[in-house]
């Protein structure tokens, strides 16, 4: 930190990410980013009229922040992929906002017909972001005067009408834009107005100061609303930069514990369906939840880079979101749950405020905010898989197998990672440059990763799990490092006594057999339920302190489409029992038994797959009677999760 306390400057962020473009994906993460680009993402300005007549382009349908949206996962997918067809529609959109901007700086058509908003800076926050990043991969000089402009704009406003509604609750998405501006220019005068934001702006750090919203809430409140928390989860690192006051930083880790203990789920998300709803699996989390907590984490990771941080970005990267779509990403859900053993139009559904469709993968189902926005997913965790140190240096955050092409200390350097993490334990990194060059490689260990190796042409040796490792040499050629993070089964113990069972980044799900049948809309981007075709009600017989002894793993390799059924490139094997009594109420799984459990059913063999290669499963299981008793201390696990 070089500024003095106050709010005159800026923190320094430890790390900061590539420009747009640096990090090209490959592998399997290359095929999940045209997948997205072949499916409803790529096409969505073709066929969903709140994109393709929005306001923003002219047009009269919805002009508010559906648009935005859309854009701002649609400039990262585009410059990843270096996808021409893309790209023109991203020009187009670019084009389209820049040239309208008003005499006063706004930016967009001010009003929108839809919801009767006028001059709403929430949905400019979401263009400006998808600005910043279009700026980076094209270095188009419209951007940055169009930017300061709107914030002489919005100054001027928020002198006479201050930040209201959604724009006063999502006020930190003004201020990720405004910190960029401002790295630029130095204008002091940016500060003042981020100061303005967040004195109008909602206090995410009393409110988690202060949480009461512990139970399933039953009314939508701005307050409880799931996506609300989702972007807030940035709010302390964010404010911390400009603060520099430590317990803005602090905030950080106690804001996501205390999200955890009250509606974690198995993910690493937290339950909004689309308040937030308790820790019960069967509840539902809605994907612009996931999409903005991913977000959330990548600003984090920037601003503060705790270690535990980029463990849940993997967590919900690989299990979440992947989980949400059908595996063509034509078709997604508002609400996924942890426990969906089936999705259907509810007449009766569990879901405190969300609709009878919540849980069917569609073209909107629900509301068509997810529709919009999921598109920010994959792109924006590609482009953060990699991060820069103040040192020309370059640090691991996941290790999804990618390109990088930048300069470190004046020199062309690329890097080459070669996975098929987190499928696999083992990653080949080879660092090129063509004339010496000196920089330190930081790898990041998960905490899960014991007996971690690194070998190199002098020899290998082991790393410590959780921490970081640091390769400080002097890098000519091309050099290889072989990162072995060997994974190990693990369970975890949740709602009711349960248990589910996790592998490295990867949590496992009951693989069940599905049924599509469309109820909607047109192909390629119908409305489908999904209705299991084999029995889901099972208890497993896990031994939760040491579950390799229960569960057998099998590698099937890896395929075209390992987020999918069909496709998963791993499974586990293990015995359950079912459990009759076990039903459904409002057409989701009913009441988690509480373990342990018995059952006179006779033992069969399961499969679990990985939980983002499913679309009806289970997650959090019930433990079968003998299984469960050899854990020690359960009297006190019990106890914890009696409520
Ligand atoms: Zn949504």
């Amino acid at each position: 930190m070089k500024s003095a306390p106050g709010g005159n400057q800026l923190t320094e962020t430890p790390f900061r990410p590539l420009p747009l473009g640096q990090i090209r994906p490959s592998g399997w993460l290359l095929r999940q980013l045209q997948l997205q680009a072949d499916g409803l993402v790529g096409h969505l300005d073709e066929c969903w009229p709140d994109v393709a007549q929005s306001g923003w382009i002219g047009g009269t349908a919805e002009s508010w922040e559906r648009g935005p949206y859309w854009l701002d996962g649609i400039i990262p997918l585009a410059f990843l992929l270096d996808d021409t067809r893309l790209k023109v529609k991203v020009d187009f959109w670019v084009d389209a906002i820049l040239t309208t901007q008003r005499e006063d700086g706004w930016l967009g058509p001010g009003h929108d017909p839809t919801y009767g908003y006028t001059d709403d800076p929430w949905p400019v926050a979401i263009v400006l972001k998808a600005l910043t990043q279009y700026q980076e991969a094209t270095h188009d000089p419209r951007v940055l005067p169009a930017l300061l402009r709107f914030f002489q704009c919005l100054q001027q406003q928020l002198a006479q009408r201050p930040l209201q509604s959604w724009a006063r609750m999502r006020c930190t998405e003004l201020l990720l834009s405004l910190y960029w501006v401002y790295e630029y220019t130095q204008a002091s005068w940016l500060l003042a107005l981020a100061t303005t934001i967040q004195a109008q702006g909602y206090n995410w750090v009393e409110h988690f100061a202060h949480f009461t919203w512990t139970d399933r809430q039953s009314t939508w409140t701005h307050e409880a609303h799931v996506v609300n928390t989702a972007m807030a989860i940035k709010y302390p690192g964010l404010w911390y930069r400009l603060s520099q006051d430590i317990r803005h930083r602090e905030a950080i880790a106690s804001l996501i514990e205390t999200l955890d203990h009250f509606h974690g789920q198995v993910t690493g998300m937290f339950s909004g369906d689309e308040v937030l709803a308790g820790k019960n699996p069967s509840q539902g989390t809605e994907l612009c939840a996931v999409v903005e907590y991913l977000f959330s984490l990548e600003v984090l990771l920037s601003a503060v880079g705790t270690l535990d941080l980029a463990e849940r970005w993997e967590r919900i990267a690989f299990n979440a979101l992947p989980a949400t779509f059908s595996p063509d990403m034509w078709a997604h859900q508002y609400d996924q749950q942890v426990n969906q053993v089936q999705c259907v139009v509810a007449d009766d559904p569990i879901y405190t405020t969300n609709g009878a469709d919540a849980n069917i993968f569609g073209l909107a189902p629900n509301f068509g905010c997810c529709t919009a926005n999921m598109g920010q997913g994959w792109p924006k965790f590609t482009a953060h898989l990699w991060m820069r140190t103040p040192e020309e240096g370059l640090a691991a955050w996941s290790y999804a197998p990618c390109q990088i092409t930048t300069t470190l200390s004046g020199q062309q350097v690329r890097l080459t990672v070669e996975t098929e993490y987190p499928f696999s334990e083992t990653i080949r990194l080879t660092v090129s440059a063509e004339q010496p060059v000196s920089f330190p490689l930081h790898l990041r260990i998960p905490s899960w990763a014991q007996g971690a190796t690194v070998q190199t042409a002098e020899g290998q040796h082991t790393v410590q799990a959780g921490n970081w490792y640091r390769m400080e040499r002097t890098w000519v050629g091309n050099e290889t490092v072989m990162l072995t993070l060997p994974m190990v089964i693990q369970t975890q113990t949740r709602y009711h006594n349960s248990a589910s069972i996790e592998r490295g980044p990867l949590v496992y799900a009951l693989r069940l057999g599905e049924a599509w049948k469309q109820i909607g809309g047109v192909l390629p981007h119908a409305d489908w339920e999904v209705r299991p075709t084999t029995p889901w009600k099972y208890a497993l017989a896990c031994e939760r302190t040491h579950p390799e002894r229960s569960c057998q793993l099998i590698a099937h390799g890896m395929t075209a489409v390992p987020f999918s059924p069909q496709g998963a490139p791993l499974s586990l094997r293990v015995q359950g029992k079912q459990l009759p009594n076990w039903t459904l109420e409002h057409q989701a799984a009913g009441s988690l038994p509480f373990s342990p459990v018995s059952s006179e059913e006779p033992f069969q063999p399961l499969e679990l797959i990985p939980y983002g290669c499913t679309n009806v499963r289970l997650a959090e299981f019930p433990v079968l009677e003998d299984e469960a008793t050899k854990r020690n201390g359960l009297d006190e696990q019990i106890s914890r999760y009696q409520t």
